[in-house]
């Protein structure tokens, strides 16, 4: 198969993260007789500093020709200044929402040689392997936001929550899909005890998995249980998908469980079209240049944008045992080393996952 992915590599560490993810796509693409080809284009701050622009058109224009995006990361503090025209940040947001990706994709995945670097104890996070699935693009963060002075001086402010029924229905089928090729359980979370917009997502949700889906394994969390579900016990959990802001706080409170940022992807996906895939993490300006970042989370993005965008499960399977089979053999960079551990480099850590691959 042919496949055109495009690379944008950010600032900060994204560039260095990225290439990795680069020679791995190149390496199981070989190995599997499949022939890609990859562009890359500006995105973030280095973008705006070269064109004016976070997303230049260039960019859009090939990702919307693209099979899929393997993005690193945008940002840092030569761009923070919060008057400026324009932040590396609304980059991101544009691509989002000209590509429709109205889905978020968070594997929340323990690694069993690094439990005992989770905050929780080993015995809870033991075997969790979670897919969130955020709604990305409708909910309180879109719907109607003002801000009113009243007559005594003081202000009322007002954050809409909406939902219609096609947005719910859409993210439950793919989360509903992704179920049925997993552990065939799926988990919808909502306020619905509370919210209008909550009734509504959990009436729309449990009619599509009636209807669509019979075959899976359904049911329905308040989402404050979650939050307690969530580290009490995450094993229990598949497929978990819910809207826009609960997804955003679940999802931060998951990603601690594993016990590295550095270790978790991300994906964003529409109905059709390419999907962007990147790592949770951000440009770290601190460790930018050093050459000492942790490149499995983008690795593991590549992974997904396999398995999602491409159809290719067993080339995506293939990279993620790789990566465990690295992480078992001990080999760790510098955030996940332990103070007598030796740290290996970006690159050397991408090499164990090439020399991984290549048996
Ligand atoms: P960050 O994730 O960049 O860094 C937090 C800490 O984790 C830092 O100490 C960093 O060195 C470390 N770290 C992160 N990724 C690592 C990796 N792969 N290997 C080793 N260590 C790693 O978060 P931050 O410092 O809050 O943000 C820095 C910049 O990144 C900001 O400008 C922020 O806006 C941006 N950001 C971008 C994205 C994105 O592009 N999707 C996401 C989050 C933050």
């Amino acid at each position: 198969m042919n496949a055109k992915i495009v690379l944008l590599p950010g600032d900060g560490i994204g560039p260095e993260v990225t290439e990795e993810g680069r020679k791995v796509l190149a390496a199981v693409g070989q190995k599997f007789g499949h022939e890609f080809s990859f562009e890359t284009h500006p995105i973030g701050g280095n973008a705006i500093d070269d064109f004016g622009d976070p997303l230049p058109e260039a960019t859009l224009e090939a990702c919307r020709k693209s099979d899929g995006i393997l993005l690193g990361a945008v940002g840092g503090p030569k761009w923070d200044d919060p008057t400026a025209k324009t932040r590396p940040e609304a980059g991101l947001l544009k691509i989002r929402k000209e590509l429709g990706l109205f889905a978020n994709l968070r594997p929340i995945t323990t690694h069993e040689f690094l439990l005992d670097s989770s905050p929780l104890r080993r015995e809870i996070v033991e075997g969790t392997d979670i897919l969130f699935i955020r709604e990305l693009t409708g909910g309180i963060y879109f719907g109607e936001s003002k801000i009113e002075q009243n007559e005594d001086g003081s202000e009322t402010a007002t954050s809409t929550m909406v939902y219609s029924t096609h947005e719910v229905e859409r993210v439950v089928r793919i989360a509903a899909k992704a179920a049925q090729g997993r552990g065939g359980h799926l988990t919808s979370v909502d306020k619905a005890n509370v919210l209008e917009a909550s009734r509504l997502w959990r009436k729309v949700a449990e009619r599509v998995v009636k209807e669509e889906f019979p075959d899976l394994k359904y049911d329905v969390v308040l989402v404050d249980a979650m939050a307690m579900h969530l580290i009490s016990r995450p094993s229990t959990f598949d497929v978990v998908v819910t809207g826009n802001m609960f997804g955003d706080i679940l999802t931060d409170e998951g990603s601690m469980l594993p016990g590295s940022m550095g270790l978790l992807p991300s994906a964003s996906i529409g109905s059709d079209g390419p999907g962007l895939y990147e790592p949770i993490h951000g440009s770290a300006p601190d460790i930018a240049g050093l050459g000492i970042a942790n490149p499995l989370a983008t690795i593991l993005a590549a992974a997904m944008l396999l398995r999602h965008s491409l159809s290719m499960e067993e080339e995506a399977v293939a990279i993620e045992k790789a990566v465990d089979a690295v992480l078992a053999a001990g080999h760790r960079t510098k955030d996940l080393a332990k103070e007598n551990e030796v740290a290996l480099g970006t690159i050397e850590m991408g090499e164990k996952v090439l020399a991984e691959l290549s048996r």
